[in-house]
């Protein structure tokens, strides 16, 4: 194993294109997680010295810690929820905000309240520096996230994890933002992790409820809609029916606390 020691991210992007199979490492957590059946063995460039950590409501650096982000009086309400989520202490000591949305998992508790806000990325790529939104980024990775930019887009994010001690991944993960005009949802983004192998967005629900009355709104309804869309996966953590009842009731508690 050669550790490879950038000085600024476009040398690290340059390393990468000349070593395509080293590995970025910034806390380490993932990738040198013992849960990693094989044991990752290759090169590392090492973009932990490299990155900004700074905290502030709309922009998080990706080198930033999830406690440093989950105590930081900086910090938007929903990133303070979603970060407490991760339950264990070590875990969000060392592991950053960055690596969490590069890791591209399924049981995020981070990416579906990104995707929820509309956020988007800075992105060192070959070709320089670009703005890319997390889905775009989850869908085709590339390159090294710089900074986490939260749009100041006056949409309300509401952050849920299902899991089944503190300490543990997610069974279920639910991110809703959404934006009022009176009663009216004039804005609404679902997005739902742990059912399948990447977060996924429950489009045609939100279009079911786009421009809806809350009054007009009937649990059943959005349900019917929701379970529609989904066909969650049967894993060691939970059946697909009871995955399906997780969105429901997370659904439900949505539209308890917006009505
Ligand atoms: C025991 C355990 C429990 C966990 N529980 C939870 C949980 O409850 N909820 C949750 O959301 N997460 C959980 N996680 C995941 C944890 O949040 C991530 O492991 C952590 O955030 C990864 O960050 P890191 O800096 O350690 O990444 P690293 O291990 O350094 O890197 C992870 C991956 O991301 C890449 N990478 C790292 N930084 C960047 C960057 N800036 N740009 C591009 N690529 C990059 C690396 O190449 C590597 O592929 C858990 C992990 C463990 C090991």
């Amino acid at each position: 194993m050669k550790l490879l020691k950038p000085s600024n991210a476009a040398e690290a992007v340059k390393l990468k294109k000349a070593n395509p199979k080293a590995r970025y490492v910034s806390g380490g957590t993932e990738i040198f997680s013992h849960q990693a059946v094989p044991p990752y063995k290759g090169d590392v460039i090492d973009i932990s010295r490299i990155l900004n950590n700074s905290i502030s409501p709309f922009q998080i650096g990706a080198a930033a810690t999830l406690e440093e982000i989950r105590t930081s009086f900086d910090t938007l309400d929903f990133m303070k929820q979603a970060t407490s989520n991760i339950g264990n202490i070590n875990i969000r000591n060392m592991g950053t905000i960055g690596g969490n949305i590069a890791s591209g998992k399924s049981s995020s508790d981070i990416i579906p309240a990104l995707i929820a806000s509309k956020a988007s990325l800075t992105v060192e790529k070959e070709k320089g520096r670009e703005d890319i939104s997390v889905e775009d980024w989850i869908s085709s990775p590339e390159g090294i996230i710089l900074f986490v930019n939260i749009p100041d887009s006056g949409l309300t994010v509401l952050v849920r994890k299902f899991s089944r001690t503190t300490n543990d991944i997610a069974i279920m993960n639910l991110a809703i933002g959404y934006k009022l005009d009176n009663d009216t949802l004039e804005e609404i983004i679902i997005v739902a992790g742990c059912l399948g192998p990447q977060v996924v967005r429950l489009k045609k629900t939100e279009d079911y409820l786009l421009g809806k009355d809350l009054s007009e709104i009937e649990i059943e309804d959005i349900l019917n809609e929701a379970l529609g869309e989904i066909s969650p996966v049967t894993d060691h953590r939970a059946s697909k029916e009871y995955r399906m009842s997780l969105v429901k009731a997370g659904l439900e508690e949505f539209l308890r606390e917006v009505k």
